[in-house]
């Protein structure tokens, strides 16, 4: 059965040990009989160091934006070793926690993530992209990958994909990336080297990592002036109110799986205020307040150049030169920087680079994305001995809870977990049937 004799065979492989990955882990470990373990055999693929939660996009003051109880584990089982409350208690802090009286911060979530990605670390090998998965066909039928890592290939018919979002990259900024013109996701490690006082930085959005970015340089560089420059008439509040929340719970996980899939685009982008381009009451005012005191000091630093669009960039030894445009009235203007910060977002590729050549074995529906299983799992077009699921990447097809949101990450999970179970029990028992004909004549 192996793909290339004598290549190592797990019962599940997984590429990325972020969040998504490491609830999948946990559920593994959990999800047997009386809460034991599975039994599944399995190896997990985390192309960075460690598993600390967007470690370059950490900034002082920030904290997490859903309810700490949808942590890795808790949704699908309370008593779970790998919940928060666990953690805190573990390391002492659960009175103190209770005296806090706000959400945990991002870096004590990292910390939270990291604790239980310890524990499980086992079966997962770090510093270890996988490069491309083969499919193998015997006649018509695929009936195994090979999960091509770094370290090496591993074959398996069970392939569990958490890679998460990608950095969106407006065009006019792809050719420049690098020390002086950054995406957030790289926020830390390109903020170091920068010079000590730049004259101005510009930052690029109007959401919340742009607000936050602009507050933290604004501190961070005393002698700067910071241009935020963004499409909007301005900053707009997440919807974060308790009733549309609901789009992140259970139900609407059916709700949204069930509808006409014509209907899903509309659905989808009346939820979307929940979780992408909004700011947080907190930042905003913080923000706000902030400019309006350089303003009382005399001494602007912030400089919001709002409904404008960048058209054209050129970076010479000395600044960076964007051409503006007013989006109404076409107005242009050039402004010249230091660096640029790119607070432009992520974007969940719902068919992520890795699965592209196997793109003719996975059914597509007429919108060019995949058509995807209530059970996570990948629609394909033939006989099949192979399951391919999507961990994290099912905002089209699940709803917005199902893309970048710790809201399902534990339901999720174990909806996968399952989902291998009932396959591997299935096929040991036309096993059986096949091999003992005199069971089957009982
Ligand atoms: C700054 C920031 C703050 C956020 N705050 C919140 C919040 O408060 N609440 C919330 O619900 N959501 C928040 N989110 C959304 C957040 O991304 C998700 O909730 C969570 O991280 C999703 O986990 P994931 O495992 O699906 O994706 P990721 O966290 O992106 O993890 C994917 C992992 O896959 C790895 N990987 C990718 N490709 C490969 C490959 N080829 N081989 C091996 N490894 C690979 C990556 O290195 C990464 O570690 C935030 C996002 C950002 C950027």
């Amino acid at each position: 059965m192996d793909a290339v004799p004598g290549q190592k065979r797990v019962d599940l492989a997984c590429v990325g040990f972020g969040p998504s990955g490491i609830a999948l882990a946990a559920a593994i470990e959990e999800c047997g009989d009386n809460r034991d373990p599975t039994g599944l055999t399995s190896r997990f693929f985390e192309a960075r160091t460690s598993s600390a939660w967007h470690p370059n996009f950490i900034l002082a003051g920030s904290d997490i934006n859903h309810h700490f109880l949808r942590d890795l584990a808790t949704p699908r089982d309370p008593r779970s070793q790998f919940t928060f409350v666990n953690y805190l208690k573990t390391n002492g802090r659960l009175y103190d926690f209770g005296r806090l009286g706000r959400a945990p911060s991002r870096q004590e979530w990292s910390d939270y993530v990291q604790w239980v990605a310890a524990q499980l670390a086992a079966n997962v090998s770090y510093c270890d992209p996988v490069q491309q998965v083969r499919p193998r066909f015997e006649g018509d039928e695929l009936v195994e990958l090979s999960v091509d890592a770094r370290s090496g290939p591993v074959s398996t018919t069970n392939l569990v994909v958490s890679v998460g979002a990608e950095p969106t990259i407006p065009t006019v900024f792809r050719s420049l990336m690098g020390d002086r013109v950054f995406h957030t996701s790289e926020y830390e490690r390109r903020i170091l080297g920068l010079p000590k006082t730049p004259r101005s930085i510009v930052v690029i959005g109007a959401g919340q990592s742009a607000g936050e970015a602009i507050f933290d340089l604004r501190q961070r560089f005393p002698n700067s002036s910071i241009i935020g420059i963004q499409r909007s008439s301005g900053f707009k509040l997440y919807d974060l109110s308790q009733f549309s929340n609901a789009v992140y719970c259970p139900p609407e996980t059916d709700y949204f799986y069930g509808l006409p899939p014509s209907r899903k685009s509309t659905a989808f982008a009346e939820t979307v205020r929940t979780n992408y381009s909004g700011l947080d009451a907190e930042i905003c005012s913080a923000l706000y307040q902030q400019v309006y005191e350089d303003a009382v000091a005399r001494m602007p630093r912030i400089t919001l150049l709002t409904r404008r669009a960048v058209s054209h960039v050129q970076a010479s030894a000395s600044a960076i030169s964007l051409s503006v445009k007013d989006v109404n009235s076409d107005a242009a203007e050039v402004i010249t920087s230091d660096a640029v910060v790119l607070a432009t977002g992520f974007h969940v590729n719902p068919l992520p680079g890795l699965l592209q050549n196997m793109r003719s074995s996975i059914r597509m529906n007429e919108w060019g994305q995949p058509l995807v299983n209530r059970d996570y799992s990948l629609s394909l077009s033939g006989p099949s001995r192979v399951r391919i699921y999507l961990n994290g990447l099912c905002e089209h097809s699940h709803g917005i809870g199902d893309g970048q949101s710790f809201s399902m990450v534990a339901l999720r999970a174990e909806a996968i977990v399952r989902s291998v179970l009932r396959s591997r029990d299935s096929s040991a028992e036309r096993h059986d049937q096949s091999s003992s004909p005199e069971l089957v004549s009982l």
